[in-house]
């Protein structure tokens, strides 16, 4: 069981999908006391009676799909996303009911102000974006073009993927995850790489939220890559400035 450590940590999600300050509070300590309910009912119980917490736990009500989570991660196995012993469940996420927006994916990290912890290895993911990942992983096999939304949660799962390794950062994360992708994609010799390029480096930034972007996400600044990984990787899909 994880407890709180002193000095009031906070748990951080990653909602791969834009999202407004005013939705963030609630559903990380939802999903932190629910991981801790699984954990140890008796720890957390305490915490449950917490008002507030309470309510948020109750409000988010976690379904894992486990055939879902499995089929994805052997799928991601035979393309070549290696995901380095991390796993992947499947469940609905909440809702974003201001704009409409659902969380796509995340990872559990908890931090004691001033040190982060190490996110966990397990990636939370919609179902929907499970879903949408099974169906992009199935068009590159039948050499179809890959739809917006096969895109996202592909894109969703190499972010979350940064995170298990110890990404923090955001931006980092992202920018990274772009350029994964992009040398993943290119590797399948999807004819869906040129027509994708423009699109989603024109509406990269206005998808997420501010905390995802960064100026030196494009060719040649910070968070180039190219030549510092060892898979494949391409600069097609970042932001040009
Ligand atoms: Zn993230």
């Amino acid at each position: 069981m994880k407890r709180f450590p002193a000095g009031q940590p906070t748990n951080e999600r990653c909602p791969r999908a834009a999202s407004p300050e005013n939705s963030r509070e609630s559903e990380s300590t939802a999903k932190y006391i629910g991981k801790m309910a699984v954990g140890a009912l008796a720890g957390a119980s305490a915490i449950l009676a917490a008002g507030n917490m309470y309510t948020a736990y109750r409000a988010y009500t976690p379904s894992p799909e486990p055939d879902l989570s499995k089929n994805v991660l052997a799928a991601l196995e035979v393309h070549d996303i290696a995901m380095d012993g991390a796993t992947i469940t499947c469940r609905e996420m909440p809702s974003d009911r201001d704009n409409g927006l659902t969380q796509s994916g995340g990872v559990y990290t908890y931090k004691i102000p001033g040190v982060w912890q190490h996110p966990t290895t397990v990636v939370h993911m919609n179902t929907r974006h499970c879903q949408e990942a099974l169906a992009g992983l199935d068009a590159i096999d039948s050499a179809q073009p890959l739809e917006p939304s096969q895109v996202d949660a592909l894109v969703t799962v190499f972010h979350e993927r940064e995170h298990t390794r110890g990404v923090i950062d955001e931006a980092t994360a992202e920018c990274t995850a772009l350029q994964k992708f992009g040398g993943w994609l290119e590797s399948k010799d999807n004819s869906s790489m040129q027509t994708l390029a423009e699109p989603m480096r024109s509406t990269h930034n206005e998808r997420l939220s501010a905390e995802y972007m960064s100026l030196e996400c494009r060719p040649g600044g910070a968070l180039d890559i190219t030549g510092k990984s060892d898979e494949p990787t391409s600069t097609a899909f970042l932001p040009r400035g």
